[in-house]
């Protein structure tokens, strides 16, 4: 199938999701899709809400939202595994700078501070994350940036996979997986 084509096919499938964010209900229904893990993932991260040391010098951001079953229950005590490239679009491969988990609260909803990722080449802003409902299947995936110039030129990149931003640096995302 021709690019233009499937870009075409995404776009109208977009068409719900966003009629529903409009209406501010939850993004549930639908499972998050899942993206590949990528070569830097590191078990055993701390357990903390904040990635900001003393040395972060990126632009600050917080993502919030919450994980949900696909009948839009919030599913409590989800581990929640957050990775991604610092300031200058590296890794700490290391240590563990900018890598963290944390478990979803008793409403479902979690809390991400940290700060804007920088690029790195060959692909466009993303943050990492692994998703694991207790004792369930554990979803890797992928968060995005809207408005991102190089979206477009990462064949990973997923419309659905967008943060949305209620204000610059206020990202928000709603997981939805098997419980
Ligand atoms: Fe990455």
């Amino acid at each position: 199938m021709a690019a233009l084509q499937r870009r075409r096919l995404l776009a109208a499938g977009l068409a719900l999701p966003f009629s529903r964010i409009a209406l501010g209900r939850a993004t549930c229904g639908a499972l998050t899709l899942p993206e590949t893990e990528g070569p830097f993932f590191r078990t055993n991260s701390p357990r903390r809400i904040s990635l900001i040391e003393k040395s972060s010098r990126g632009e600050r951001l917080v993502v919030t939202g919450a994980v949900l079953s696909p009948q839009c229950t919030p599913l409590a005590g989800v581990l929640l595994d957050f990775w991604h490239a610092d300031e200058a679009g590296d890794y700490d491969n290391r240590g563990f700078r900018y890598r963290g988990h944390q478990f979803s609260d008793a409403q479902g909803r979690f809390r991400l501070e940290t700060i804007v990722p920088a690029e790195y080449p060959g692909r466009t802003r993303h943050i990492h994350v692994k998703v694991q409902p207790p004792g369930r299947r554990i979803l890797t995936t992928q968060l995005y940036f809207p408005g991102e110039p190089a979206n477009s030129r990462d064949g990973l990149y997923r419309p659905e996979l967008t943060m949305r931003m209620a204000a610059r640096g206020e990202g928000r995302f709603d997981f939805v997986v098997e419980a």
